[in-house]
């Protein structure tokens, strides 16, 4: 087989994971001078395929031979599907080719489990330590870690990658023992909590050595199994503040060729996944609790509207919020005002009082904000405070396909 069949064969197998983005990346000070593809300066754009992934890393597996049988994976050792090889240095080759010529950012590496996770493991650090060593290079790496592989092996990775991680595939414990039988969601923590001790211990110290200054990241497969989007969004919860993870990426499962009888018929919606994304976002960055963005009975985020907003129509005891005196945490929680604008009212608002006529200059989207929001010369309020206020802010079906499914 040649190195494109390969090529096509195993960037194929890679496509189903979603854990791969390259934010978080630092200049590679350590080796001096000049190397091939320094990632700072104008950093690594973040670039999405329209299906929301990440396309701007030459993203591939070592090897789609796998010896687990994990249910909802094509690559599966009981799946029939056609199987490749990569040799460490054909990897080398193949990233150093398309970074010269500009087709690529870095490289996200994962693998199928040779013959054991040490083995594995050790595979892809030689890629990764060749490419820094031998051929200083400088781009982007994201080593996926195998959750079997010993410390010494995880401590080595980190060394040589912007970003490792750990993937945690299925949110339940107990879906994961019956879909992914041969994995440990023990062993998977215990990996998670390793890499957080090194990043750690890489960050404590100015001179400490450099260990995956990007962090770690996991990717949870949504729709396989039966577990709410209350669940998922507990287990993030969980994960970012145990392990500190840089981030989790939410996959909705899609339908494989061969696929195990365990496994729904039909692909999960892609809008769950978008709803996913941002709830996530709200928990990072607008002081939500995950428990907080679902109402007594349901456990799934309603598919319509964001969070948010349907967070604020569950509580329009909370608002209006006062633009000119509402404390910053109150302001976040105003659907359509972003970290930014929030951060643009508060400035503005210390200059002087802040009018209905500001707000368009502060590029506030008022049809999503004025009806929680007080704000003096509102003329509109009357209206907005109808009781159609659900119907109006809630978008119609057809417009519901247009929404883009990245976070
Ligand atoms: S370990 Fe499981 S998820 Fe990973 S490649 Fe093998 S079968 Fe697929």
């Amino acid at each position: 087989m040649n190195l494109d069949q390969k090529l096509r064969i195993l960037a194929d197998a890679a496509k189903y994971d979603a854990s791969c983005a390259s934010s978080g990346s630092s200049k590679r000070n350590s080796l001096g001078g000049s190397g091939i593809g320094s990632t700072e300066g104008n950093g690594i754009c973040h670039s999405y395929a329209p299906d929301g992934r990440c396309i701007s890393l030459l993203k591939i597996l070592l090897t789609n031979f796998c010896i687990y049988d994990c249910h909802y994976c094509i690559n599966r050792v009981s799946s029939n599907v056609p199987r490749a090889r990569f040799a460490a240095d054909e990897i080398i080759k193949l990233t150093l080719d398309f970074y010269s010529r500009n087709y690529i950012e870095g490289l996200f590496l994962s693998s199928g489990i040779i013959r054991d996770a040490d083995y594995t493991m050790e595979q892809l650090v030689r890629v990764a330590r060749e490419l820094r060593e031998t051929h200083d290079f400088r781009g982007y790496i994201h080593l996926k870690a195998i959750a079997d592989a010993s410390d010494a092996l995880l401590a080595e990775a980190g060394r040589y990658a912007d970003r490792v991680s750990v993937n945690v595939e299925l949110a339940s414990e107990t879906s994961l023992h019956r879909l992914a039988p041969q994995k440990d969601a023990q062993t998977i923590k215990r990996s998670m909590a390793s890499l957080r001790e090194h990043i750690d211990e890489s960050r404590s110290e100015p001179n400490a050595p450099r260990f995956a200054p990007g962090g770690q990241s996991t990717q949870v497969i949504v729709g396989a199994d039966t577990t709410r989007d209350r669940e998922i969004l507990e287990r993030s919860e969980t994960l970012y503040s145990a392990y500190r993870l840089r981030r989790v990426y939410y996959s909705a499962f899609s339908p494989i060729p061969d696929a195990s009888k365990l496994l729904p018929l039909q692909p999960a919606p892609l809008i769950r996944e978008h709803r996913l994304y941002q709830a996530d976002w709200l928990m990072r960055y607008y002081g939500f609790r995950s428990d907080e963005l679902f109402d007594a009975t349901e456990g799934m985020l309603d598919l319509e509207i964001d969070p948010k907003l349907a967070w604020a129509l569950r509580h329009r005891e909370q608002f209006p919020v006062d633009v000119n005196a509402g404390p910053r945490e109150q302001l976040l929680r105003v659907p359509g005002l972003g970290v930014k604008t929030v951060e643009r009212i508060i400035a503005a608002r210390r200059v002087r009082r802040i009018h209905y006529d500001d707000l368009q200059r502060l590029h506030l989207p008022l049809k999503r904000s004025l009806p929680f929001i007080k704000v003096p010369g509102d003329r509109k309020r009357k209206i907005i405070d109808s009781s159609m206020l659900d119907s109006v802010l809630r978008p119609k079906q057809e417009q519901l396909s247009l929404l883009p499914v990245n976070a």
